[in-house]
C-alpha cells in the first residue's frame, strides 16, 4: 500500500503520521514544495517579533523525527499534475521534471494561499505577504537592515493584529489599514473597538474602515494610499488580506470544488475521485452547528482533517466531526477568542439568536491581580441551545481554557443552561465557584427570560 501525500504542513504530516500509526506496513511518501516539513507557520509572528528568535524552533517535529516515524519526505519538489486514471502524479524539482510517482491512495494537502489583493504596487521591493517560512525570512532580512522605522500593515484580521504587536515589539511604528468597520471582523464590533483601543494604547495608528488602494514607491520608501484620503509613508508594507484554498492542482485533475473554491470532500475527507482524499486549508470544512460545509482555514482543523484522511486512506472509516471556528489570538495584553456562531450567522442559518454580553472576574477579587473578562454568549431563544461565544480579557486570564469550555459544550449540542451544571475547577487564585463561563451563561438565561416575559 503506497500512500502519497502532496503537501507537508499540518494536514499532510498529520495524515502521514496517522497512516503509519495504524498501518506500519504502509509506505508513505510526502512531496513538499518547500524545505520546511511540519513547520508551524502560526509561529511566524513570534519569530518576527523576536520572542522566538530561532526559526528552527518553529518545527513541530524535526525532519529526523518524521523520517524515523516512517515518512519518506521529498523536499523542494512540486507535484504539477495528478493523473487519477493512472494513479500517478507528475513531480518537478525546481522547474525540472523529475518524473512520475504512482500511488494506491493520494491525500491532497496543498493548503491555502494569500487572497489576491487587488492593490497596485504589490510587487514593489519592501512589500511582503506573510504566509510561508520563506515570506518570513524576507521580512526578517528587511528588518535586520535596521532602517525600518515605520511599517504599514494592510489587513486587520488576526495575522495583521499579531504582526502589529510583533513589529511594535521590534521598535517599528505601525499603521494598520483595515477594510472592515472594526478590527478582527470575526468577533463582534464591541470587541473590535476594545482591540483598536489596545492597539492605539501601544502606539499603533489604526485606520479602520479604510481600504488600501495603491502602494507607490517614494524615494526609497513606500506610500500606501487608502480610501478617505488616508496616506502613510513607510519603509515596509505587510499585506495580510486573508487566504483562499490552493486547490488548482486538484481542480485540474477533475476534483469538484464547493465553498469559496475549496475542494469538496465528504465527512471521510474523500474527494469525488477514486482513492483521492484531501484535507486542510485546501478543502471545505464541515461546520458542526450549521451542519453544512463552510471554509475555515485554521491549523487546528487542518491537523484533525489530515488525521482523518490518513486513517481512511489506509482503510479506516473515521468521520470528521466538524469545526466550530474556535479561535484565540493574543494582541499585546489582550486575548480574544471565539467559537461557534455569532448573532448574524445564527440568524442567517434560521436560528432565533440572542447574544448577551456580561462581565466576570477571572478569579476571586481578594486574590491579587483579578482581571475582568467580557463574555458574549449567543444562544437560541426558542430552544435554549448554545450557538456560540466570544471572550476578551487579559491574556493571562485563561481565555483559551474558557472558550474551550464553550467549544466542548457546543460540540456536544448543549443548552446554555447546561453550562451551569458542569463541574469546573476552582481555587481562588484561578477561578470562582461559579466560573466566568457559568456566570456568563446565567446572564444569558436571565436575558432570555426577560425577553420571553
Ligand atoms: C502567520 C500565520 C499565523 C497563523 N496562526 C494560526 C493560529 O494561531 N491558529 C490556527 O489555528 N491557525 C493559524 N494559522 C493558519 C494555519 O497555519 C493553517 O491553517 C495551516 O498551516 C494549514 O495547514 P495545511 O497543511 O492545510 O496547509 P499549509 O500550511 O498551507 O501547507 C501547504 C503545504 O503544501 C505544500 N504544497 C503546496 N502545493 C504543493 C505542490 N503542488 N506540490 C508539493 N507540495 C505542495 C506546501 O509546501 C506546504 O507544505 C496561521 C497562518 C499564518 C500564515
Amino acid at each position: 500500500m503506497h500512500l502519497l501525500i502532496v503537501g507537508g504542513s499540518d494536514a499532510g504530516i498529520a495524515a502521514g503520521l496517522r497512516a503509519r500509526e495504524l498501518d506500519p506496513t504502509s509506505r508513505v511518501t510526502i512531496v513538499v514544495a518547500d524545505r520546511f516539513p511540519n513547520y508551524s507557520i502560526c509561529g511566524l509572528p513570534f519569530y518576527l517579533s523576536g520572542e522566538t528568535p530561532e526559526w528552527r524552533q518553529l518545527a513541530h517535529r524535526t525532519t529526523e523525527e518524521l523520517t524515523s516515524a516512517g515518512l519518506d519526505l521529498l523536499l523542494n519538489q512540486t507535484v504539477t499534475a495528478i493523473l487519477p486514471s493512472r494513479h500517478e502524479v507528475r513531480v518537478e524539482d525546481g522547474h525540472v521534471a523529475v518524473g512520475s510517482l504512482s500511488y494506491d491512495r493520494l491525500v491532497v494537502a496543498t493548503g491555502a494561499q494569500p487572497l489576491p489583493a487587488n492593490l497596485p504596487g504589490l510587487g514593489l521591493p519592501g512589500v511582503f505577504p506573510l504566509h510561508t517560512m520563506d515570506d518570513s525570512f524576507r521580512v526578517h532580512d528587511r528588518l535586520a537592515r535596521g532602517d525600518v522605522e515605520r511599517a504599514v500593515i494592510v489587513g486587520s484580521g488576526y495575522i495583521g493584529l499579531e504582526m502589529a504587536d510583533a513589529l511594535t515589539q521590534r521598535g517599528v511604528q505601525v499603521s494598520l489599514f483595515g477594510r472592515s468597520a472594526t478590527v478582527l471582523a470575526t468577533v463582534d464590533p464591541s470587541f473590535g473597538h476594545i482591540i483598536s483601543d489596545e492597539l492605539r494604547r501601544h502606539g499603533v495608528d489604526v485606520f479602520q474602515g479604510v481600504a488600501a488602494e495603491a502602494i507607490e514607491a517614494d524615494v526609497g520608501r513606500l506610500t500606501v494610499r487608502g480610501s478617505e484620503g488616508t496616506e502613510v509613508t513607510a519603509e515596509l508594507v505587510l499585506v495580510a488580506p486573508g487566504v483562499q484554498p490552493n486547490a488548482s492542482l486538484a481542480v485540474d485533475a477533475g476534483v469538484e470544488t464547493g465553498v469559496r473554491g475549496a475542494i469538496r470532500v465528504d465527512r471521510h475527507m474523500r474527494t469525488n475521485l477514486l482513492d483521492v482524499f484531501a484535507a486542510g486549508d485546501c478543502v471545505e470544512t464541515w461546520h458542526r452547528v450549521l451542519s453544512a460545509p463552510t471554509y475555515l482555514p485554521l491549523g487546528t482543523t487542518a491537523h484533525k482533517q489530515g488525521r482523518v484522511a490518513g486513517e481512511n486512506a489506509v482503510g479506516g472509516e473515521r468521520v470528521f466531526e466538524g469545526s466550530l471556528g474556535t479561535q484565540v489570538v493574543k494582541v499585546f495584553e489582550l486575548a480574544i477568542a471565539r467559537t461557534g456562531l455569532r448573532d448574524p450567522d445564527a440568524r442567517a442559518a434560521g436560528f432565533d439568536p440572542i447574544t448577551v454580553e456580561s462581565e466576570a472576574w477571572d478569579h476571586k477579587q481578594y486574590y491579587p491581580n483579578p482581571r475582568p473578562l467580557r463574555i458574549r454568549v449567543t444562544g437560541d431563544r426558542r430552544t435554549g441551545r448554545l450557538l456560540g461565544a466570544q471572550m476578551l480579557g487579559h491574556w493571562q486570564a485563561e481565555i483559551a481554557k474558557r472558550i474551550d469550555v464553550f467549544a466542548a459544550a457546543l460540540f456536544h449540542g448543549m443548552r446554555v443552561d447546561g453550562l451551569s451544571d458542569l463541574d469546573l475547577s476552582y481555587t481562588p487564585p484561578l477561578g470562582s465557584p461559579w466560573d466566568a463561563v457559568q456566570i456568563a451563561a446565567q446572564a444569558w438565561e436571565r436575558a432570555a427570560l426577560a425577553v420571553a416575559a
